[in-house]
């Protein structure tokens, strides 16, 4: 019988790889992937919440594709807050990268349905504790707003940026307030804050 011998010796060798694939994480891995696949046959996100809860949309200067020196635009739109004004997710989805790049300093990118990414940039710090693969919802703190990156010497704001399987597209037409408008409202048009390079 010795097919039965090298057969549960193969049987064993995958025991301890699958037990291997456990405790090393390999298993949280995939179930992320699998999440990701999922989300990928949703439909994107229609209506987003407005990343910062106390800013209402007409405060936002359209600075989509704004020349932003030689060879490069905007590829978002900019909302400025105090610093450490707390940064909310703007859709359902699982956090996708948590990292520092040049332009974008500290940055968290969530992926929502149709595979959508959403990315926040210039952040002063990261919400405590959070990690790749979170899943997060539009009352989720993702961080707090800053001016790292190239926002260094700008007023503080959030970068926010939106991103389909094609390229980035413009947030702000799918940007909601979170806020309920008031009658006795502010003079929320003037003195729009614009940054010219971040
Ligand atoms: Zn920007």
């Amino acid at each position: 019988m010795r097919w039965v011998r090298r057969l549960s010796r193969i049987f064993a060798v995958l025991v301890v790889l699958l037990l291997l694939f456990v405790i090393t994480g390999g298993s949280d891995t995939l179930l992320f992937y699998a999440r990701v696949a999922r989300l990928y046959t949703q439909s994107p996100d229609s209506r987003l919440a407005m990343p910062l809860e106390d800013v209402s949309k007409k405060a936002i200067a359209d600075t989509w594709q704004a020349p932003r020196g030689i060879g490069r635009r905007h590829e978002g739109q900019d909302i400025f807050a105090p610093r450490g004004t707390p940064i909310l997710s703007a859709t359902n989805g699982f956090i996708y990268k948590i990292g520092e790049n040049n332009l974008g300093g500290q940055t968290v990118s969530v992926i929502g349905s149709g595979g959508r990414v959403y990315y926040y940039a210039h952040l002063d710090s990261y919400a405590k504790g959070i990690e790749v693969g979170d899943r997060v919802t539009t009352r989720t703190v993702l961080g707090y707003v800053g001016t790292t990156g190239n926002a260094q010497g700008t007023p503080p704001h959030l970068h926010f940026g939106v991103y389909t399987t094609t390229g980035a597209i413009n947030p702000l037409p799918l940007l909601s307030d979170r806020i309920a408008p008031t009658v006795t409202k502010k003079k929320e048009n003037k003195g729009r804050l614009v940054s010219r390079k971040a």
